[in-house]
């Protein structure tokens, strides 16, 4: 693979705690864990694309403080390229505190900091050494003009586009149109599409997918957790399943599945969903964000294994 994957958009630094079940208002309760790693849906993509075999680059912002130096250092040993992660003076470095509980279910409250200070200056910068055979991720937690401007400096060289719409687009000015490749969960397609003005409540999922990328003028892929995926690529609808697994934290699935399309774009789209949806279950077998996303190997042997135990 002599082709780059950028990812433009957040880095945080994660904090997971484990409880029995998520505090409600005014509540209390005692966490039996806790995990640092390095989150965001930016950063979780970049790490997933580069354990996917991916050469894979971050461009981004983290503020000048002392966690902004262990996130970076936590991501270039999982091989993410960091030259193009701004320290922007002044700002803290985006944080997350991410509550699981033993139904797997999770709460996230979110600190921006530097990512939402991020403009096109940054993307210009960190993207300046794209090429045509290039995918460039976007997600939807750095500002809206960032992101359409990192989708046009890509295009402008050929490189194509990939956006996970999450979360979920709030208004129109969220939207970003140079796109090839959508990538969203279930929750995100209904909101995408109700944004876009579709008949959201009389369609089923694959015909709202479809509306909603052709709308976009994009291939469409729509996760839809435990149930794999379903897509519309070159007018092709389809869906592949996920292998069955035990889950013990969901956070960071989708990520993991959005970092090995990005990374296995050159393959026909039932090949890359299976290892991407094999690596999102392999995800949801382990607690943590960022940490808990698989290598390429570990995938593949799941898959073999399953392959084993479906004689054809
Ligand atoms: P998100 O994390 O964005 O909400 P999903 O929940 O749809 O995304 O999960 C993304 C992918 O991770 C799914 O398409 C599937 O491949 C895998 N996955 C998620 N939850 C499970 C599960 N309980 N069992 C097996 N695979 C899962």
């Amino acid at each position: 693979m002599s082709s780059t994957v950028f990812v433009f958009g957040s880095i945080n630094a994660d904090t997971s705690y484990r409880v029995v079940s998520l505090p409600g208002p005014g509540e209390t309760v005692l966490a039996s864990s806790a995990l640092e790693s390095p989150g965001g849906k930016g950063a979780n993509q970049a790490i997933a694309a580069s354990a996917a075999g991916a050469a894979t680059v971050m461009v981004g912002a983290v503020g000048d403080d002392a966690v902004a130096t262990a996130l970076l250092d936590d991501l270039a040993a999982r091989g993410v390229g960091t030259a193009g992660i701004a320290t922007t003076a002044g700002a803290a470095t985006g944080r997350a505190v991410v509550y699981v509980d033993d139904a797997a279910e999770n709460s996230i409250v979110v600190l921006p900091g530097a990512n939402d200070l991020l403009d096109e200056t940054t993307a210009a910068a960190g993207l300046a050494s794209m090429r045509a055979d290039d995918r460039l991720v976007l997600q939807n937690e750095v500002p809206a003009a960032a992101n359409r401007a990192a989708a046009r400096l890509a295009r402008a060289v050929g490189a194509r586009v990939i956006w996970n719409a999450a979360p979920a687009p709030a208004s129109l000015a969220d939207l970003v149109r140079d796109v090839d490749l959508l990538v969203v969960n279930e929750h995100e397609l209904v909101q995408l599409a109700g944004i876009l003005g579709l008949p959201v409540g009389r369609s089923d999922l694959g015909a709202l997918l479809a509306a909603t990328a052709r709308e976009l003028g994009a291939d469409a892929i729509c996760t839809l957790g435990p149930a794999g995926s379903i897509y519309l690529i070159d007018g092709h609808p389809g869906s592949v399943a996920a292998p069955e697994v035990r889950a013990v934290d969901t956070t960071a699935a989708g990520d993991t599945v959005v970092g090995y399309l990005a990374a296995h774009a050159h393959l026909p789209v039932e090949r890359r969903l299976q290892l991407a949806n094999s690596a999102g279950a392999l995800t949801v077998t382990r607690a943590g964000a960022s940490s808990s996303i698989p290598q390429l190997g570990d995938v593949e042997t799941m898959l073999a294994a399953l392959t084993e135990r479906t004689p054809a």
